[in-house]
């Protein structure tokens, strides 16, 4: 008779210490595989975050289209100002995306609360709105035009009992001179004419951080087009000391509503934007050192500033760079950075005892990153300041639809033009859910194929209510 030696079972505390303390959760490995074997050959370089160190960006989409602005261009469909407000509607749809979002990416990821004007929503359903978002580990960005008042600020972040609502909020604040309908400057003449209302946003969020002790991530975005692509250097210069963290600039796009549409946009070759980007950063920016997708769609680069100047976080021209660079993704990849203090030093730790190699890698890089940006007793005088610049191209709808529809066959296309947009839309890094037929689709293709159907039927579903007429009002 074989002696039993029976199966050892770990204490459940044991497990779930176990489980809180994995450095990536079995989710978020499934996710990040997957990713990478969904992405084309030719994007799987050295410095591809998507697939391994992060899944990408998520977006609402169709929970209040609706916006006070008339920008030209503007990516929403002719009918999404046809649809009212209604924060039942926003919050059960966030909730429905954001489940599927959780279910099919892993547990943690950016999303973008987007889809019209976040700031037409009461400060309740806004605050509820990313609430839902935080419970299904998504890192809420609020994407706004910014003109809204202290006041609004304070209803979000702070509930009727005056508690805290958040320790922190990210805004993305969309501010720049295709648009119209700003109070005070319905129509902007330059760039610089609306640095003041760059200075009033960033003041407003200071003014929360001091008041409530809500800390905060402010992006600043920028349309391009044909007539402010020339005026970038002076947005970023003058909006740069601000407390803006991230600068993101999308090249214009023919998508969205038609009657919207000026200038040529073809024009807007990536490589004259990213320059102009560089001359206001003050700096060459290595976009390819960490790639995100494809960089005919997108170019990143992570850094910060120490007085003036600009480093990358990691120099592109140093080989031990690039090794901790290769580390950061190898080992690294998929860690939620944003988790609480201790479960992160936790989780690192635990990477740190199996591969305690990095140690020294990362004490290595932290040096040469020291010394290079001016040493340390310049650093301990003038605080570095991270700043990260973004360039993102939307893709024209009508590229987008056939690539689409060829895709969805399962066809590459023979045409270049087309191949490239397939190509890119299968490198996508900004998903939007469909829960209710189970897929997630790139951006372009949510604003360049499926918006127009989808606003057309929720100006059905929530029709905004008629004025009543004079004959009405005086009851005849
Ligand atoms: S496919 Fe469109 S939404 Fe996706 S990354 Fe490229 S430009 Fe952005």
């Amino acid at each position: 008779m074989q002696p039993n030696h029976g199966t050892f079972t770990a204490p459940r505390w044991w497990r779930r210490l176990d489980e809180l303390t994995r450095p990536v959760d079995a989710k978020t490995t499934d996710a990040l595989a997957q990713r990478w074997r969904e992405l084309p050959e030719s994007v799987r370089t050295l410095g591809q975050v998507l697939g391994r160190f992060g899944v990408g960006c998520e977006g609402t989409h169709g929970v209040f289209p609706k916006c006070d602005f008339a920008c030209t261009p503007c990516y929403h469909s002719a009918d999404a100002n046809k649809v009212r407000i209604d924060g039942p509607h926003t919050l059960a749809q966030i909730e429905s995306q954001m489940s599927y979002l959780e279910q099919s990416r892993g547990s943690h990821a950016h999303a973008q609360l987007i889809g019209g004007e976040v700031s037409l929503l009461s400060g309740e359903d806004h605050a509820a709105a990313l609430e839902i978002m935080r419970r299904h580990g998504r890192e809420p960005m609020s994407f706004s035009h910014g003109d809204f008042d202290y006041e609004y600020l304070e209803e979000l972040a702070v509930d009727a009992n005056g508690k805290r609502r958040f320790k922190k909020l990210s805004f993305a604040v969309h501010i720049d001179s295709t648009m119209k309908g700003r109070r005070g400057m319905r129509r902007a003449l330059d760039e610089a004419s609306l640095d003041p209302y760059r200075r009033r946003v960033a003041a407003m969020f200071q003014r929360l951080r001091r008041e409530h002790g809500v800390k905060y991530f402010l992006a600043h975005n920028v349309t391009v087009t044909p007539s402010n692509v020339d005026q970038i250097p002076e947005v970023i210069r003058a909006a740069r000391g601000l407390g803006y963290g991230m600068f993101s600039f999308q090249p214009a796009a023919f998508v969205g509503d038609e009657r919207r549409w000026r200038d040529d946009y073809e024009n807007l070759e990536a490589d004259r934007v990213w320059s102009m980007i560089e001359l206001g950063a003050g700096a060459r920016l290595p976009y390819e050192v960490l790639q995100v997708g494809d960089t005919r769609c997108n170019r990143t680069a992570w850094g910060f500033y120490v007085g003036e100047r600009w480093f990358s976080f990691f120099n592109d021209e140093d080989p031990k760079d690039l090794a901790a660079r290769d580390a950061l993704l190898e080992h690294l990849g998929g860690v939620h950075f944003n988790a609480p203090a201790h479960l992160l030093v936790l989780r690192l730790g635990r990477v740190a005892l199996r591969r305690p190699s990095l140690i020294p890698m990362a004490l290595g890089w932290l040096q040469r990153t020291v010394r290079r940006s001016g040493g340390l007793v310049r650093l301990m005088s003038e605080r570095p300041v991270p700043v990260t610049f973004v360039m993102h191209r939307f893709m024209h709808a009508a590229d987008v639809k056939p690539a689409w529809e060829l895709l969805e066959r399962g066809v590459m296309s023979e045409d270049p033009r087309i191949l490239e947009t397939q190509e890119r839309l299968l490198a996508c890094s900004y998903a939007m859910a469909h829960p209710e037929t189970g897929t997630l689709v790139p951006a372009c293709v949510q604003h360049g194929v499926l918006d127009a159907d989808e606003n057309a039927a929720l100006a059905t579903l929530l029709p905004i209510p008629r004025r009543r007429t004079f004959s009405a009002e005086i009851g005849n």
